[in-house]
């Protein structure tokens, strides 16, 4: 939290405007544009709501295929499997829980639409060879950004490269409102019916900007826009990104240093930074040798009154999906479900505890 949350949110409630594309809203929206060079950015209640955006405008149709890696969050398969897509999915690099770019093209059939991208931690997956790939095959790029606001990739922000992209600002994210996201499209021929499909189907829209002089349903939609009370909360936090961006890289600097000793030792995998990408500090993580180490690990932080946890479970191997995966074995995203750990990362967190829990991780490798 920066302090001014409350503030803004007073000031929205007396506007007695609180519904969806008040003045926060556009205040958000101008930020992401100026700041980023999105095309066209528009508030989501949530990432999930802005990937289910962009499976819309995709126009898929039952039968699609859908290239997602496996080590992500439900929603990055789930908005292309509510439009009757199939998951094809891909494993991760050794170095890094990002996909691994070099296999994606043996993936690739006939009935391929869309490759979805996920810049895990904040960390650029290597775009260059994706956008030749989708190029070459004509097909959609999708990032799921929830996580990589304000990273780059050759000194290009993240959410600037697919067709579409999406932002999360849940409450775990770098900049948060409880729940929230951003909907970016990159490509002028999409962004009229973003806006539409955002309002539930009508060209609402372009009425309020005196494009048409009524509106009504004109397409599928529906009602993924947030209220002006989210938008202040939210304004909030993106007026302080630097203040939080550089708090939260403090935090991860200091983490890295009192523990890269480890790395050196051959005892854990620290996160991996590529030469192209930058590091937003979304999260810390290690990468234990076994999962019975991880389970020590964390029993021996949590017995110093800290927590440490795990993170995605690979999604080919869900109870939702295991039954309808092709069968391929996928070791680098199982290799991430059962070792890796993520060690707290957040705004108030202090020198001291951030040594306490370090000085708590050494002492279990110690013994
Ligand atoms: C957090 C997250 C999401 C979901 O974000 P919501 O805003 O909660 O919908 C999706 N994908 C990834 C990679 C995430 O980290």
């Amino acid at each position: 939290m920066t302090g001014t949350e409350l503030d803004n949110i007073a000031r929205a409630v007396t506007s007695g405007k609180i519904s969806g594309d008040g003045g926060f809203t556009k205040r958000c929206h101008e930020f992401f544009k100026t700041k980023f060079g999105f095309k066209a950015s528009l508030l989501t209640t949530s990432c999930t709501d802005a990937l289910e955006m962009g499976a819309l405008l995709m126009k898929l149709e039952p039968g699609d295929e859908v290239i997602c890696p496996s080590f992500t969050f439900s929603s990055s398969a789930n908005a292309f499997v509510l439009r009757g897509a199939k998951i094809v999915f891909a494993d991760s690099l050794p170095s890094h829980p990002n996909v691994d770019v070099s296999k994606l093209e043996s993936l690739i059939t006939k009935r391929t639409k869309a490759i979805v991208v996920v810049h895990y931690a904040g960390v650029a997956v290597d775009m260059d060879p994706v956008i030749t790939l989708a190029k070459k095959h004509n097909l959609f790029i999708i990032e799921d950004a929830a996580q990589a606001i304000d990273s780059y990739y050759k000194g290009k922000p993240l959410g600037g490269f697919g067709e579409f992209s999406a932002f999360s600002f849940h409450e775990t994210k770098n900049i948060q409102a409880g729940e929230g996201g951003l909907f970016v499209s990159n490509d002028d021929r999409f962004s009229k019916r973003a806006e539409i499909i955002r309002e539930k189907g009508t060209n609402r829209s372009a009425f309020f900007r005196g494009e048409v002089d009524k509106y009504g349903w004109v397409d599928l939609g529906s009602s993924f826009l947030p209220s002006d009370i989210i938008a202040a909360f939210l304004w909030s936090q993106l007026e302080n990104l630097d203040v939080i961006q550089n708090k939260r890289k403090q935090i991860w600097n200091r983490y890295y240093e009192n523990l890269k000793s480890l790395e050196k030792e051959g005892k854990v995998q620290l996160p991996f930074l590529p030469s192209y990408a930058t590091n937003n500090a979304h999260c810390f993580y290690m990468v234990c040798p076994t999962q019975e180490v991880r389970a020590g690990l964390i029993a021996h932080v949590r017995s110093k009154g800290y927590q440490l946890v795990f993170h995605y479970q690979s999604l080919h191997k869900s109870p939702f999906y295991a039954d309808k995966h092709d069968g391929r074995e996928l070791v680098q995203s199982d290799r991430y479900t059962d070792c890796l750990v993520r060690l707290p990362l957040y705004f108030e967190l202090s020198d001291t505890q951030i040594d306490e829990i370090t000085g708590s991780i050494l002492e279990y490798f110690k013994n």
